[in-house]
């Protein structure tokens, strides 16, 4: 799939759109979510042109890997949820339910969060 440079979180690091910024590195932000799911919903998205995890993990440097990885812990940590306990999740593609073309990680906490997956 190519890059849709229009999608939301594109425009974001553009600058064109605001967020509620959480934090932010040389390769990556991480932003609250604008219709949190839970009382902790947080995105972290690398700052690269990348679809998906799909893409990411084939395509990314090593740096840009471990600086996402990284983020999402410290993040977790900065939040208060390392302790309670947190779920992490990236939607992929169809299948996956994905509706922001650009890679994103979601970090859900703040309370149970029941079941991995609800039933189909
Ligand atoms: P998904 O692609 O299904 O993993 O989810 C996309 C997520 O992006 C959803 O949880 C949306 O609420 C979130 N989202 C969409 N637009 C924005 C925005 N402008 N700022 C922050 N989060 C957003």
């Amino acid at each position: 799939m190519a890059y849709d440079d229009q999608n939301v979180f594109a425009k974001i690091l553009r600058g064109e759109i605001p967020c509620k910024k959480v934090d932010e590195d040389e390769h990556c932000l991480a932003f609250h979510d604008i219709a949190p799911q839970t009382r902790v919903h947080v995105l972290v998205i690398p700052k690269g042109a990348y679809t998906s995890y799909d893409d990411f993990s084939a395509n990314a440097s090593d740096a840009e890997i471990a600086a996402l990885i990284r983020m999402v812990g410290k993040i977790a940590r900065e939040q208060g949820i390392a302790e309670s306990g947190y779920r992490i999740l990236s939607n992929i593609g169809q299948d996956g339910h994905q509706e922001v073309p650009h890679l994103h990680i979601h970090i859900f906490g703040g309370q149970h969060l029941g079941r991995m997956i609800k039933p189909a």
